[in-house]
């Protein structure tokens, strides 16, 4: 903004120094109003190369935030395909809603994910016969999904070290 009020004013002082360039009569008044008109021109280029790469910085910044926008508006509508689950073991994860699902398998999204406004499924990663756990692959976040009994150790003597 500096850069095109000091233009500004540089195309101005350029401008009176012409009009007055119009009234002068010696030939060494008119070379010392030149060097003086030529001084103003070169800052005046500097002054629009500066007003031109401000520019540009702020047409980049315009994008971005447009980009964000899009991204913003995006993702209200993507989550208002998911609502909130709890899994018997107390643990919570966004699940897509059944109007949404179609043929699709059940999604899951990592719920610390989801509130950053990213988008990341659960993906089992440990599935034993007492234990299911859902990994995200963005956070790492782990979640225990479902729990069963441990299956049961025979009893038998501990040995003792004595
Ligand atoms: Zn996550």
């Amino acid at each position: 903004m500096m850069e095109w009020i000091a233009a500004l004013q540089g195309a101005r002082s350029a401008s009176q120094l012409v009009q007055d360039l119009l009234k002068l009569r010696t030939d060494a008044e008119v070379q010392t109003k030149v060097v003086e008109l030529n001084g103003i021109l070169l800052n005046l280029q500097g002054e629009l190369n500066n007003a031109q790469a401000e520019y540009g910085a702020l047409m980049g910044r315009v994008h971005e935030l447009e980009e964000q926008i899009a991204q913003f508006e995006h993702w209200e509508e993507e989550q208002q395909r998911y609502q909130l689950h709890e899994f018997p073991t107390g643990a919570i994860a966004y699940i897509i809603k059944e109007e949404e699902k179609g043929d699709d398998p059940i999604q899951y999204l990592c719920s610390n994910c989801y509130h950053r406004r990213v988008k990341s499924f659960l993906q089992p990663n440990y599935d034993k016969a007492y234990k299911r756990q859902l990994q995200c692959n963005s956070c790492q976040a782990v979640i225990v999904s479902e729990t069963r009994p441990r299956p049961k150790r025979r009893t038998g003597v501990v040995p003792s070290r004595f």
